[in-house]
């Protein structure tokens, strides 16, 4: 009851601290949702696989969280800022990004973050990804496209039920025209659930498929670099399966979406907490 009665505390709807507003959102199924956040001024330049810091006021203070741009940089301007977010239940800033809709003034910081590609690395990309960690890959292959320069990629993107896999029209699409050389490999990780009905693809959890992929598709140490992003669990298993196979720590890089161990920490306001959560 608790949490409901603080899920429902009002969205300041304007303040000086908002510099953005939601333009677009696309809701893939109740959880899963696409977001566009758009800049009041000129668009701030980032690089694919950078992250941005959004978020909303209530009671005047500022709850937000960083998200992976899963857009092309070109477009900010134009479309702006597009994350792919899944709502934590009993999270603190997810259910209140699932009450807003289209127009909805937000606050918006950035870019950070360290998780982008080499220049002119022409090695195999082995992109790893688990749930909504496939949005910062989406970003880069969007991008080297534009830019008419892609790079060979082995996109693997595991979740729990078919139905949370997103961005496949797109990747398939490149696949299917040759326009991105990029092999999808998804996996979903409850194959006997009753959602999962008619799911032909692999199974398991990601980190389980890394090293029968890797041995399917020839990818060595020699000529291919790692990118993991998501669950903490899932990147530090991957790792060490990659690692094992002589993969040297420079060619394997991680953005961990949250520290291991870490569970939702609800939205009770604790004492003393920050003014910004
Ligand atoms: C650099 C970076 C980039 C990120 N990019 C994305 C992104 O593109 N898309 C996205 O959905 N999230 C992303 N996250 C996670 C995001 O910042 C929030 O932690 C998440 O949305 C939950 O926020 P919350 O306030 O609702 O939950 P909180 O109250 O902060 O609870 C956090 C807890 O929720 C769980 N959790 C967090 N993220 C997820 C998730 N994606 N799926 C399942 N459980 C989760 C974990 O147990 C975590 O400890 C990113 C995190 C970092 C550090």
């Amino acid at each position: 009851m608790t949490d409901l009665l603080e899920h429902a505390r009002p969205i300041d709807a304007d303040a000086p601290q908002y510099n953005a507003s939601l333009v677009r959102r696309a809701d893939q199924h109740e959880s899963l949702a696409a977001f566009w956040v758009r800049l009041d001024g000129d668009p701030v330049p980032f690089e694919p696989g950078q992250y941005m810091t959004i978020g909303v006021l209530v009671d005047g203070k500022v709850v937000q969280r960083p998200y992976s741009v899963a857009s092309d940089p070109a477009v900010a301007g134009a479309e702006g800022y597009e994350f792919y977010v899944r709502l934590v239940e009993g999270g603190t800033f997810t259910p209140l990004l699932w009450r807003l809709g289209e127009g909805h003034r937000m606050r918006m910081i950035g870019p950070k973050g360290k998780f982008t590609l080499e220049p002119d690395d022409d090695r195999i990309h082995l992109f790893i990804s688990s749930g909504t960690g496939n949005a910062p890959f989406v970003a880069m292959m969007r991008a080297l496209l534009r830019e008419g320069r892609p790079r060979r990629a082995v996109f693997l993107n595991g979740v729990s039920y078919a139905r949370d896999l997103g961005y496949v029209e797109v990747v398939e699409e490149w696949r299917r025209t040759g326009d991105y050389p990029v092999t999808f490999v998804p996996t979903v990780s409850r194959p006997a659930d009753p959602l999962n009905a008619g799911w032909t693809g692999r199974t398991g959890r990601v980190e389980t498929i890394v090293g029968p992929v890797c041995d399917e598709l020839g990818l060595i140490p020699a000529d291919t670099v790692a990118y993991i992003c998501g669950n903490p669990d899932m990147i530090l298993s991957a790792e060490a399966t990659l690692l094992g196979r002589g993969f040297p720590e420079a060619s394997v890089k991680k953005e961990l979406y949250w520290p291991k161990g870490k569970e939702p920490r609800g939205v009770a306001p604790r004492p003393g907490a920050s003014p910004i959560e």
